[in-house]
């Protein structure tokens, strides 16, 4: 494998750090709940998309590109973390946001402003084809734009979650603990299929259950194959031979709510359980959620008493900011 010898630029400290939930493993009364803090990551807030843009960006300081160029909603936590990486690594940054420019920007907005990102707004039906024209206007006047997809989820982005898979090993090794499962939020897929793959060259027995965010329920699903894409992209891309079929990921998608970016008690609920017995935050849109299913999964009996469960905190805590007034209703 070539993991250690793929071009890589470094934005922050590893291993984060793994917590016990004493708090919430009491008040769930179910199994032994830890948490694996990504939310910690040491660049601009923190999140999941840290580990794959030191890959994302390795390659384009390798392919001597200079300025980024992505897209994502108004709130999205994977624009905001480029947006920070780009300062970081002396290049610009342009984010393709769908959405309409508040009066004031609030959240993960007012950071990539912050950041200096240049913003492009647009309506989520003109998003794909507003990426391209930044990208055709920033080669025009004579930029190096180098694309990254949304949320970074491709076989260069992924590479940060087998990675981050062999840091995980290492660490439990250490604690001696063995979790029957790790759940997250899954929406692009970069994470879970890193996270598999990963899985499948450390042997991790348990189970790599994604909870879906934004993701209609399998069946009329196209959302495994693209996981195995990505996967199997990673796979080439690390050099191993290892190849993912659909059926090597577990996706849970009875949580998706109102839809994308709307959270309802599920998510609050999540929110003040965390905040409350633990003094950890989540973010609305996608942590709250794969926590909130986490909780009610628990409360069915999916998982045992004497089972152990890793929560992967992916990030997304200055969401939080853009709910202001949905959360003081909640809270107050
Ligand atoms: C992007 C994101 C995810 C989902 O990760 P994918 O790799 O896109 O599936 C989960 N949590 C947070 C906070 C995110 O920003």
């Amino acid at each position: 494998m070539k993991l250690d010898s793929l071009p890589r630029f470094h934005l922050a400290e590893f291993p984060t750090p793994i917590q016990y939930l004493d708090g919430l493993t009491k008040k769930c009364k179910g199994p032994a709940i830890y948490m694996k803090r990504d939310d910690l990551t040491s660049l601009g807030m923190g999140g999941n998309k840290t580990r794959k843009l030191e890959f994302l960006i390795g390659e384009a300081l390798y392919q001597e590109k200079n300025t980024l160029v992505t897209a994502g909603g108004i709130q999205s936590n994977h624009c905001r973390l480029t947006a920070a990486a780009a300062s970081k690594a002396g290049l610009e940054c342009h984010l393709v946001l769908n959405g309409t420019e508040p009066e004031i920007p609030n959240g993960n907005l007012l950071l990539d402003k912050i950041f200096g990102a240049k913003i492009h707004f647009c309506d989520r039906k003109n998003r794909d084809k507003r990426f391209f024209q930044v990208e055709d206007e920033l080669a025009l006047a004579g930029k190096k734009p180098y694309l990254i997809p949304v949320g970074g989820s491709n076989g260069i982005g992924s590479v940060g979650y087998v990675n981050a898979m062999l840091e995980l090993d290492t660490q439990l090794n250490d604690m001696d603990v063995t979790p029957d499962a790790i759940v997250f939020a899954s929406s692009s897929g970069g994470t879970q299929a890193g996270l598999a793959l990963g899985a499948k060259i450390s042997g991790f027995k348990g189970d790599i259950l994604g909870i879906s965010i934004d993701q209609i329920k399998s069946g009329s699903d196209p959302f495994p194959p693209v996981l195995t894409s990505i996967a199997n992209a990673t796979a080439e891309r690390i050099g191993s031979d290892i190849r993912m079929t659909d059926s090597d990921f577990s996706l849970n998608c009875d949580y998706l709510g109102a839809g994308y970016a709307m959270p309802g008690d599920l998510e609050f609920n999540a929110i003040r359980d965390l905040s409350l017995h633990e003094g950890v935050l989540l973010g609305p849109v996608y942590t709250a959620r794969a926590m909130g299913g986490l909780i009610d999964l628990i409360q069915k009996g999916y998982f045992t008493k004497d089972q152990k469960v890793l929560f992967w905190h992916t990030g997304g805590t200055p969401e939080l900011f853009a709910w202001a007034d949905q959360l003081q209703k909640k809270f107050r």
